[in-house]
């Protein structure tokens, strides 16, 4: 049987090279920050990582997590509700509902574990979930999971969703899903809105914060904060693999009877590992001090707002963004392909997104700011992009 399947997979891989869909890995040998070396032993600035506060690597986390690591050893070697329950995680749950506003919190080993135990713990067929069209793909596989009758509208489209909400009359329960902040472009969910429509059409809202979390709102107490309806939504889920630490583990936070009932029935909860100790201990130690000091979020605001003033200077079509995501439109897949790669080749590492993942004649560079960004490797990062940019004849 598999001399078969070897050549049916050989042929698929070729066809994904073919299409140019094929994905290599560059391989990094420092610990992630702003300046980097990859394998070959090039230095470069890294302006695609999802470490927006720049805590990758941050002293204080990592002796928090050395101190658990001696205090409560490696692993739990156990899920949740069998006897992987530790104090830390107890703690954490505590302070990320505090840092949301929230009731009641509940760890995973992934967002998208979050996500993807989510829905069918909470709904069945009697129910409806209005799903934003571009939503990540944990939501898309949660919702792909569970009984409820499904109903997509287009992103951010206000009109769209008011219309599918009245569709969705017709069902039990309505959970509107969006993203916080959408990775590709960088625009936050009109909440606002959605939060009205839920209002008028009857409907629960949840929020995936996993882009969001950290960055947007003063305090970086994501989109809640920004739209000033802390505690009104009764499902935010999230990732401390971006914003906060960058290391692993996810979680939802909302009502506590969601929580609880998470705690009985979410599959990914009952059936997977808990988190490491040392990871839940440097989670604690860094919502204590985005807690206690605004500072990385201020950097992360200017840092961001300085950037794309910048490019737009020089002259780059940016997309509008209330992120550190910035998405530099170039239109064309080729040329996004061969800028990247320019811009490696000067120390700049980013990468261009083309169809499919962005839609057909919207290919970008997207770069994601960071608090560990300096403002001299964002001027570096702008130098690269404004010199590559008039070399293939994309600015003036
Ligand atoms: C990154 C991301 C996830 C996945 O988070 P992990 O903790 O890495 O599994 C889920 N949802 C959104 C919107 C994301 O951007």
């Amino acid at each position: 049987m598999y001399t078969k399947f070897q050549q049916h997979l050989t042929d698929e891989l070729h066809s994904l090279k073919d299409a140019g869909l094929y994905k290599d890995e560059r391989v990094i040998v420092t610990p992630q920050k702003a300046d980097i070396r990859v394998s070959s032993g090039k230095e470069v600035l890294n302006f695609c990582a999802n470490n927006y506060l720049g805590l990758s690597d941050d002293k204080e986390l990592i002796k928090a997590a050395k101190e658990a690591l001696d205090e409560r050893g490696y692993g739990m070697s156990s899920v949740r509700f069998i006897c992987g329950t530790g104090d830390l995680h107890k703690k954490l749950e505590k302070k990320i509902s505090e840092f949301f506003g929230t009731e009641d919190s509940i760890l995973y080993g992934s967002c998208f574990d979050a996500n993807g135990g989510l829905f069918g713990a909470l709904l069945d067929e009697k129910d409806a979930i209005i799903s934003d069209a571009l939503n990540h793909a944990s939501i898309i596989d949660g919702v792909r999971l569970c009984k409820a009758q499904r109903y997509r509208y287009a992103n951010g489209d206000m009109e769209d969703l008011e219309k599918q909400l009245k569709l969705a009359q017709a069902q039990r329960y309505r959970i509107i899903a969006s993203d916080g902040v959408f990775s590709m472009d960088g625009n936050v969910a009109p909440l606002d809105k959605m939060y009205e429509l839920a209002q008028k059409y009857d409907a629960m809202i949840m929020v995936d914060e996993s882009h969001s979390a950290g960055v947007v709102g003063e305090t970086g107490r994501g989109v809640t904060e920004l739209y000033n309806l802390r505690g009104k939504i009764e499902i935010l889920t999230g990732t401390l693999g971006k914003s906060f630490g960058g290391a692993i583990g996810g979680f939802t936070t909302g009502k506590k009877e969601i929580i609880e009932i998470l705690r009985q029935r979410s599959r990914p909860y009952l059936f997977s590992n808990s988190i490491p100790p040392m990871v839940a201990a440097a989670g604690i130690k860094m919502f204590e001090m985005m807690s206690s000091t605004n500072e990385l979020q201020d950097k992360l605001h200017r840092n961001t707002k300085y950037f794309v003033e910048k490019m737009k200077a020089a002259g780059f079509d940016i997309k509008p963004t209330q992120s550190a995501i910035c998405a530099v439109m170039l239109y064309d897949a080729k040329l996004s392909q061969v800028m990247a790669s320019r811009l490696l080749e000067e120390g700049i590492y980013v990468v261009g997104f083309y169809y499919p993942v962005v839609p057909k004649g919207q290919a970008r560079i997207r770069v994601q700011i960071s608090a560990g960004h300096e403002k001299e490797h964002l001027d570096k990062c702008i130098a690269a992009f404004t010199k590559v940019g008039k070399e293939l004849g994309v600015i003036k």
